[in-house]
């Protein structure tokens, strides 16, 4: 048992935030909390909750979380949720290296020795999708996941959807399995059209077809398709997350740890999916001490 004695954040390019905890045996861990493009704002979030903690007892993992997420009035978001995921990842770090044991075994233990993985091919433009996945079977891999479309209008030419049709033909012709991340970019008139088009040729699962801020369709696409929907990189907690197992509209679920308020949010985010069924795999575009980032592309 040991206070916290400092918080401090690191900038690190290309685009991350590292956040490293210290306790008053000057033991540490480090945590991940880098949001993309507002790497400021974090910092400032950082700035206000980091004062409050000096002193608490660093073993104190959830006590700790509880009273960041209560300490104001305001809760939940990008900003706030990363920088509470990355003073928890760090917390986690700290207990794990000052116990001498990996973090998984504070967590229970592991449940398995090996983990299904695929890889990222990019993909934006169909000339280079076969280069690329060609380069992963070479690599061993199985599976890739790659981008859909470019941005598309709320009503646009069925041409554009022949184009996200040839590239996972493509891959598919390789013998590989392929997941098409769509990162939002479609309106709920070309996603009904495209999941239709894209079945015949059964993708893994189709990633963000429409944002998440709209429920209501999201809900109705899962009816009409038989593809299997993930998404959950933007969403930041669990109670984000409820709506979308209550209406069976997810069944991939990827909540990124750095997001989402860290090892302990995603812990009990995944036990709720379980209970609905729904398939957990977390988001991980991010920086090399991420939790899981030697598993999962
Ligand atoms: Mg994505």
């Amino acid at each position: 048992m040991a206070p916290i004695k400092s918080i401090e954040y690191f900038r690190v390019k290309p685009r991350w935030l590292f956040v490293k905890v210290t306790d008053n045996e000057d033991k540490f861990g480090w945590g991940e909390a880098t949001l993309e493009g507002h790497t400021q704002a974090v910092e400032g979030a950082l700035d206000e909750i980091i004062g409050r903690l000096v002193g608490y007892e660093a073993d104190d993992i959830e006590h700790i979380w509880q009273t960041i997420w209560r300490l104001g009035f305001y809760r939940g978001g990008p900003v706030f949720m990363s920088a509470l995921s990355g003073i928890d990842i760090a917390l986690w770090d700290l207990k794990g290296r000052r116990l001498n044991v990996p973090v998984y075994q504070l967590l229970g233990g592991k449940v398995r020795n090996k983990v299904q993985v695929y890889a990222w091919i990019g993909g934006d433009r169909p000339s280079d999708v076969e280069v690329a996945a060609k380069a992963r079977l070479a690599q061993g891999l199985k599976c890739v996941k790659m981008n859909a479309t470019e941005d598309m209008n709320w009503l646009d030419s069925p041409s554009v959807l022949d184009s996200c049709i040839e590239r996972i033909k493509q891959v598919k012709a390789l013998g590989l399995d392929a997941g098409l991340d769509f990162h939002g970019r479609l309106h709920r008139p070309m996603a009904k059209q495209l999941a239709k088009a894209l079945e015949p040729y059964r993708p893994l699962f189709i990633e963000e077809p429409l944002l998440v801020e709209h429920p209501e369709a999201i809900k109705q696409l899962s009816q009409h398709t038989t593809i299997p929907i993930a998404f959950g990189e933007r969403l930041y907690t669990r109670w984000d997350v409820k709506r979308f197992l209550e209406d069976a509209s997810v069944d991939v679920l990827q909540p990124d740890i750095a997001h989402a308020g860290g090892i302990s949010e995603t812990k009990r985010i995944a036990t709720m999916a379980e209970t609905y069924d729904v398939a957990i795999a977390p988001h991980c575009p991010l920086g090399e001490i991420y939790p899981f980032s030697s598993f999962i592309s």
